[in-house]
């Protein structure tokens, strides 16, 4: 039996902050979680000498700061044990419940990414593909809180690590911190990110800022004496805060604006809470009325809030002091909302009920950013934004070499290969989804690495079709296959040609050039192959063109007129009725209708007698020896009326290996339905197949084929 862990300092601080907020039974689960991960982690110290629990504990701490619920503060404790240690998922489960095992699992997956490319364009992609990958937003405050007590300690690795760290995160988490509004994580991040990445030029603006504090103070409190006096006037109730700016705000108004030091930094900045928004705009007024205000530097984020939802009056004040005052005016609300953003929402109240699923709660947040930016013209366009990174209808998988894709979710393998370029796609072999040979059709998930093998001999196969996800794919191969149907027109068209003279006891070799050069022009027909396209599609018939091609040959009566064999495979050339839906092994006739080609039918279809009447268009057809086809089949199925019933007879059916292609319920009747399915078989004996495995279904009472 081990020693249960001992509650030291840190630990101590943490429960005293988490009494504040949350119940005792919660803070227990959370202690609780401390003496697991204090067990799991009881070997492993942290870069900085210290025992490694101490690391997740004062990630625990950063999001009681934020007064993030138990579950969230709890996983925050767990959030290295499933990649560190021997503990598992099932028995986190199985302590801890499913929810705080969700949120652990989640935060372990984005571990497990890394961000491997330098690109620019590639860095958003990677913060769509967080965003996208935790679906609970609680996944991304761990993972910040985590990069965030990371970059605290950052000083203990060696110089080239903190480089990278600091680059990645700015590149990476305080962007994310910034699209969820959490400002106070963003500017430390960033700063953090920035000391790191360039300590000298963080020393060197820290030093000035600290000289200028230092000299300005006195002023600092004359200055907010006045506005405290002028709030009092004009009855505006409120708090006035001075306000630090952090080296890395200053040096990034440096680059940007291309400023010096002394213009971004000299001003006197103050920040004004006070109660609602008629309060701030009293407030504008007053200090306003107090200072004279600079033009042109008034903005109006409350009308028009920043695209994560901050909001606030911004103007800038001539000063009787020689330096501008900077002044940000907001609510108490819209001051929780700038510093904590979206984990504002998350934050948790003694006694309040706990209904919001981790869905809903983002909901709740975007609502609430559709809300402030009702005035603004792209609100929309930010919320579906924002929608797709919470709610994704993207997935965003990597190239071996790092590279990230960006996918429609649902996209399978072969769609990735298309998505590299159309000749990969064309000549896909097959494909390895995380070094494992996987079928093309395999649906991709987020953070997956997939590598193409391609093979100049291999080409799109129609069926490819049924399967793929993206626009690019399924327009790829259709073009495809279309080019190819081109081919089997013509071929088609040939096959026609040649039956009609070798029933005249003739063939296309006998056929004088030149009177076959004669006959394309009289029926303007440029080519040979012109006029086999339209034999195939039916616009001429075979009989008539062969008549004038070999006028002096006589049809041999003797002769048994060689029937067209039909595959099933020659594309848009051949069709099959929906009247009949014929399938290999039925008696078959085939009808020419101009524009179409051939349509198949079964020989006792009803609409055959009709057919009859225009024997020219009549020609004869028999089923190809092999064919690897389907083909529709329409089948009448007369079914007790039980729950579930259409569900169970559609597992009859695929343990017969067909696919239901459509279904219709034709009448409504409590104790019977008549359902229609248009299902996919090879022939007869497969389509026999299936009706015995129907019948043999309890809830089956009859089921007949749909012979017109
Ligand atoms: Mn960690």
């Amino acid at each position: 039996m081990l020693a249960t862990p001992k509650f030291t300092g840190p630990v101590l601080e943490l429960r005293d902050l988490l009494n504040t907020y949350l119940e005792p039974e919660k803070v227990a689960v959370i202690l609780r979680a401390f003496e697991v991960g204090a067990v799991a982690h009881k070997d492993q110290k942290r870069k900085t000498g210290e025992p490694y629990i101490l690391h997740p504990v004062a990630v625990a701490r950063i999001l009681a700061n934020l007064r993030m619920d138990h579950l969230s503060v709890a996983a925050a404790i767990l959030h290295d044990t499933l990649e560190d240690t021997p503990l598992t998922k099932p028995e986190i489960i199985e302590q801890f419940g499913d929810e705080i095992a969700e949120l652990v699992d989640g935060v372990t997956k984005l571990d497990k990414m890394r961000f491997r490319t330098r690109h620019e364009a590639d860095a958003e992609s990677f913060r769509k593909l967080m965003l996208a990958m935790s679906r609970d937003l609680r996944v991304i405050f761990i993972k910040l809180s985590d990069r965030l007590h990371n970059m605290r300690t950052l000083g203990s690795m060696n110089p080239d690590s903190r480089r990278r760290i600091a680059r990645e995160t700015l590149d990476i988490y305080a962007p994310i911190a910034d699209r969820l509004g959490m400002n106070s994580i963003k500017s430390e991040l960033e700063d953090l990110g920035f000391e790191n990445l360039f300590p000298w030029r963080h020393r060197t603006i820290a030093e000035h800022i600290s000289t200028t504090t230092g000299n300005r103070r006195e002023v600092i409190e004359t200055i907010k004496k006045a506005l405290k006096k002028k709030m009092n006037e004009a009855g505006v109730p409120c708090r006035i805060g001075g306000r630090e700016k952090t080296p890395y705000s200053i040096y990034r108004k440096m680059l940007v604006k291309d400023l010096s030091f002394s213009e971004v930094n000299d001003v006197y900045a103050f920040r004004i809470i006070t109660h609602s928004e008629p309060h701030c705009y009293m407030a504008l007024g007053a200090v306003h009325a107090l200072y004279q205000p600079r033009p042109g530097r008034f903005k109006d984020y409350i009308a028009l809030p920043k695209a994560n939802g901050y909001q606030s009056l911004h103007t800038v004040l001539n000063s009787p002091y020689g330096l501008p005052v900077e002044i940000q005016i907001r609510t108490e609300e819209m001051d929780v909302m700038a510093e904590k953003g979206a984990a504002a929402h998350w934050q948790y109240k003694i006694g309040e009920k706990y209904t919001g699923t981790a869905e809903v709660r983002a909901r709740d947040w975007l609502m609430q950013l559709v809300d402030v930016q009702r005035h603004t013209g792209d609100s929309m366009e930010f919320l579906d934004g924002a929608k797709s990174d919470l709610f994704p209808n993207e997935i965003f998988v990597f190239t071996p070499k790092g590279k990230i894709i960006d996918l429609r979710a649902n996209s399978t393998a072969l769609d990735f290969a298309y998505a590299i370029h159309t000749d990969v796609g064309n000549h896909t072999q097959s494909v390895l989804v995380d070094k494992v040979e996987v079928p093309l059709s395999t649906r991709l998930e987020n953070g997956q690495t997939v590598e193409v093998i391609t093979d100049p001999a291999a080409t799109p196969s129609p069926d490819w079709l049924s399967f793929v996800g993206t626009a690019r794919a399924r327009t790829a191969i259709r073009h495809y296959i279309r080019s190819l149907e081109q081919e089997d027109t013509v071929r088609f068209g040939m096959r026609m040609l040649e039956k009609a003279l070798d029933a005249r006891g003739t063939n296309m070799d006998e056929v004088p050039q030149d009177r076959l050069d004669a006959f394309l022009q009289d029926n303007q027909f440029n080519r040979l192959e012109d006029l086999l396209k339209s034999l195939a599609l039916g616009s001429l018939l075979a009989n008539m063109v062969a008549s004038k091609l070999a006028p002096d040959a006589r049809p041999d009566d003797q002769r048994e007129e060689e029937a067209l064999a039909i595959a099933g495979s020659e594309g848009n050339v051949v069709e099959f009725g929906a009247c009949c839906f014929p399938v290999p092994g039925d008696s078959i006739m085939g009808y020419v209708s101009a524009g179409k080609g051939i349509v198949v039918h079964r020989i006792n279809c009803r609409n055959a007698r009709e057919f009859r009447k225009h024997p020219d268009r009549c020609i004869n057809v028999v089923w190809a020896p092999i064919i690897k086809s389907l083909f529709q089949v329409s089948l009448r199925v007369l079914a007790r009326n039980n729950p579930g019933v259409l569900a169970n007879i559609s597992a009859s059916l695929s343990e017969a290996g067909s696919n239901i292609e459509k279904v219709e319920q034709t009448d409504t009747n409590p104790e019977t339905a008549t359902l229609m399915f248009t299902l996919t078989v090879r022939d007869r004996d497969h389509m026999a197949r299936v009706m015995r495995r129907l019948r043999r279904n309890r809830n089956v009472i009859r089921v007949s084929r749909v012979s017109a």
